[in-house]
């Protein structure tokens, strides 16, 4: 084993750091601080070629391979303890086709990355809402962000797919090409290789109008009530979540009320400017707006808004859902327990996933659930690990209460913490048993298993 690591690099360009390392304990951490895992060697991969070595060398030696994107993911899954982690943040390169509306979009990048290298270009590709999370894992699990209602999830304007396979060959997956394997990675994960480029549909996305309106808690009901009406008719290129927020020190929200607890709209408008006031009127009329900061501004400057919410480093804890009706009886229940939300980074943001997202039908990608509304997640975070058993049992006690009345045993695989790994089949539906086959067709050996796992189908 020592041999294999060591043999390393001289099979591949990038940086192999191990345990002796001075940076080990900086290149082994990952987002979210609860997993402190101490892989065998952490290797920045530069290119296709080098993710091949790793793959055939960790696959010979048998050791646990994870793959790390921007390295978000909530269970941890870009590392691992004692295996290999293959670090794909060396390879971020976004490469824009202004004339076909394309970007060719490195592994590792994050999603900071492509906003800024498109957003020159007046254009575009649907992400998530924080900049620093990584196309990578937001990519293959769906994608769900503002332009969800306007342009579909991420996975709906993926074109296609570099991949290296558990076997160590690397093929392209699009629709003309290991079209079941493309399938399979629009929502499944990172079961069926290691994403080395993406190629994505652009859309003209350029300055927007858009930022956060804070409203009393006190308001709450009312405002989850207008919100379910408004956002099921409101113009697709309205992006609007609704959430909980904890007013942070920040100059347009008057000084004695730094520390409260607010309901939140953040609005992303992609329409004429003109517009957007006509749009937005029904939120300003539900109840008075208290602070807000909504605006003319560039896409890329909402998309990183609010990144100081979450720096690398903090303890997470979610849980999620996917819903189709806003029930008063869920609402009761979001206002009981968005009450307590124990910090300013923690929260319950609700998603729409209606508009362009809702069109796509549910066999035609591996996400399946396209009947749903809204994608609902209750954000635990928190600095203090001293706090972990107090703001997990907040986590549970409000998924415990809203959970009956989603109406899906199912949720958004990405917004699943680590004791979600029983749930795959749910959060897939009726495409569960064709991602099995794939994944029994791509890695029958389940080789990539540091993930939502779908396990192969067995009998192949
Ligand atoms: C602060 C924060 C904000 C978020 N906001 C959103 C949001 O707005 N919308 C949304 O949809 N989700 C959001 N998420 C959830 C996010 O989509 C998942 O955490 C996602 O897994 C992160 O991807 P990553 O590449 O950063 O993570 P990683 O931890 O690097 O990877 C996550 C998973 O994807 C796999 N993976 C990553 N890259 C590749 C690749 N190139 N090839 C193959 N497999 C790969 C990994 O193996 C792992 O299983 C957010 C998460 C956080 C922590």
């Amino acid at each position: 084993m020592t041999h294999m690591i060591k043999a390393l690099p001289e099979k591949v360009r990038g940086r192999v750091i191990t345990r002796s390392d001075p940076d080990y304990d900086e290149a082994r951490a990952v987002h979210n601080a609860m997993h402190d895992r101490k892989p065998r060697a952490v290797i920045q991969c530069v290119d296709s070629a080098d993710v091949m070595a790793v793959v055939a060398s960790g696959r010979d030696a048998g050791l646990d391979v994870a793959i790390r994107g921007g390295g978000h993911s909530v269970p941890g899954f870009g590392t691992v303890d004692d295996g290999l982690v293959i670090d794909l943040s060396k390879m971020k390169s976004v490469r824009i086709d202004s004339i076909k509306k394309v970007a060719q979009v490195g592994g590792g990048a994050t999603w900071g990355d492509v906003d800024h290298a498109t957003y020159p270009f007046g254009l575009a590709a649907p992400g998530g809402i924080i900049s620093t999370t990584g196309v990578g894992g937001l990519t293959l699990g769906g994608g769900i962000g503002y332009l969800a209602r306007s342009h579909g999830l991420s996975i709906d304007n993926l074109l296609s797919a570099d991949v290296v396979l558990a076997d160590g060959r690397q093929v392209t997956a699009s629709d003309y090409q290991n079209e079941d394997l493309f399938w399979a990675l629009r929502g499944g994960g990172g079961n069926f290789g290691v994403v080395t480029s993406f190629e994505f549909r652009l859309h003209e996305v350029g300055d927007v109008v858009g930022g956060p309106l804070f409203y009393e808690f006190d308001d709450a009901t009312a405002i989850l009530q207008c919100y379910r009406e408004f956002i099921a008719v409101a113009p697709e290129q309205l992006g609007c979540l609704f959430g909980w927020q904890i007013a942070p020190p920040l100059p347009f929200i008057p000084e004695d009320r730094h520390g409260d607890l607010f309901c939140v709209m953040v609005v992303c408008w992609n329409g004429p400017h003109e517009e957007a006031e006509r749009v937005l009127k029904p939120l300003r009329d539900v109840a008075e707006v208290k602070a807000e900061q909504v605006g003319v501004m560039p896409f890329p400057a909402l998309q990183s808004a609010f990144d100081g919410l979450v720096p690398k480093g903090m303890q997470h804890y979610w849980k999620a859902d996917f819903i189709t009706e806003l029930t008063d009886a869920a609402i009761a229940a979001h206002v009981e327990h968005g009450k307590k939300t124990p910090h300013l980074s923690s929260s319950m943001h609700l998603h729409p996933i209606n508009g362009a997202a809702r069109r796509v039908g549910a066999d035609e990608t591996a996400f399946g659930h396209r009947d749903k509304n809204f994608a609902p997640v209750i954000v635990g975070i928190w600095h203090d690990p001293a706090d972990n058993e107090a703001n997990t049992k907040w986590v549970m006690d409000y998924y415990a209460a809203v959970h009956p009345h989603s109406g899906s045993e199912g949720g958004y695989v990405n917004f699943m913490s680590a004791d979600d790994d029983r749930r795959a089949p749910a959060n897939y539906g009726a495409n569960y048993e064709r991602l099995a086959a794939v994944k029994a067709a791509y890695d029958p050996d389940n080789f990539f298993h540091i993930n939502q796992n779908i396990a192969p189908a067995s009998g192949r």
